[in-house]
């Protein structure tokens, strides 16, 4: 079924494909979820109108209302279009770094934006957004760390069709952010196939690859429970990158910058089949396409992905 009633109604049912070239062979497998084809282009739409329509149903979001949202850009963006199409007002506080690319699209949608210290990254957008709803009581904060209805979108959603189009599936991989993908696919898996290994993409201590987040260093997602997560596999930005652009070379998949952390996790997960002797099937979750990443260099063969480089780039 291709045909939908509107945008909103077009989320989701994104497809599986394999990646043969990266897959070392035998009876190990690698998939990736193109999640770049929702209506924004990604992942991040699945949530937005979960939680979005969560708060129409409990009453809380009514006719004309102002949403105010603490967002990198990606959940942002999902949010101005949910919100265009059923008239409301949005206002994203996020850091002054983010991309050009981000404030442009999320402007072009209409939503207003609140810039936040670049030093204080996306925990300081999250306090002042708290801050602001706190003073404008008629505001809604759907507040994607701490909705259910973030990972509820992939329990309903990413999950089931996971299963559905790959009924062998042994790992999911997905990026570590607000840890609704990780939450929702966990509880699905583990209430239909606890056999599945759930794998989480951070970025090592320190360093940072946009969308996601290390949960070591201060800030726990409320909706993050670790009984979900089998493996969390810390990834280098410069492993990201690298990866980032194997899957483009080999596989002509032009991923965003997450990506490129989750598919090393997920090289990983094989390498560990294949050393056991085991047959395996891993499903990398992909957020997002490469496009709004390009003004950060990542894609430029000419630039080597080295530290130098990792140092002046603004990966926030
Ligand atoms: N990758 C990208 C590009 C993202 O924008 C996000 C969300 N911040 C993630 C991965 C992580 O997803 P989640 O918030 O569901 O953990």
């Amino acid at each position: 079924m291709t045909r939908y009633a509107d945008l909103a109604d077009s989320v989701g049912n994104t497809p599986l494909v394999g990646l043969p070239s990266l897959s070392p062979g035998g009876d190990v497998r690698l998939w990736a979820k193109l999640e770049d084809r929702n209506p924004t282009g990604s992942i991040k739409d699945r949530a937005a109108l979960q939680m979005i329509r969560a708060a129409e149903a409990e009453g809380t979001l009514r006719p004309a209302c102002t949403i105010l949202e603490p967002t990198s850009g990606n959940t942002g963006i999902s949010l101005a279009m949910a919100a265009k199409l059923a008239g409301y007002h949005l206002i994203c506080v996020m850091p002054e770094n983010t991309s050009p690319e981000r404030r442009q699209l999320l402007r072009m949608w209409g939503a207003e934006i609140v810039s936040s210290p670049a030093a204080g990254g996306s925990n300081q957008a999250v306090a002042i957004a708290k801050q602001l709803a706190a003073e404008h009581p008629d505001w809604v904060m759907l507040y994607q760390y701490g909705n259910p209805a973030n990972a509820e979108a992939h329990y309903l959603g990413t999950g089931p069709e996971i299963l559905a189009d790959l009924p062998e599936v042994t790992h999911v991989v997905a990026g570590l952010g607000t840890t609704g993908t990780l939450m929702g696919i966990g509880r699905f898996f583990a209430e239909n196939k606890p056999s599945v290994k759930i794998v989480a993409a951070e970025p090592r201590y320190g360093e940072l690859v946009y969308g996601l987040r290390n949960i070591d260093e201060g800030f726990v997602p409320e909706l993050y429970d670790a009984a979900y997560v089998t493996t969390r596999f810390s990834v280098g930005a410069r492993d990201a990158i690298r990866r980032v652009r194997e899957l483009l070379e080999r596989e002509g998949i032009f991923a965003g910058l997450s990506t490129g952390a989750i598919v090393h996790a997920a090289l990983g997960m094989a390498a560990r089949a294949v050393k056991a002797g085991e047959a395996a099937d891993i499903v990398v979750i992909v957020p997002d396409a490469g496009w709004k990443y390009l003004s950060t260099g990542a894609y430029n063969e000419d630039i080597d992905a080295t530290e130098d480089f990792l140092d002046t780039q603004v990966w926030a």
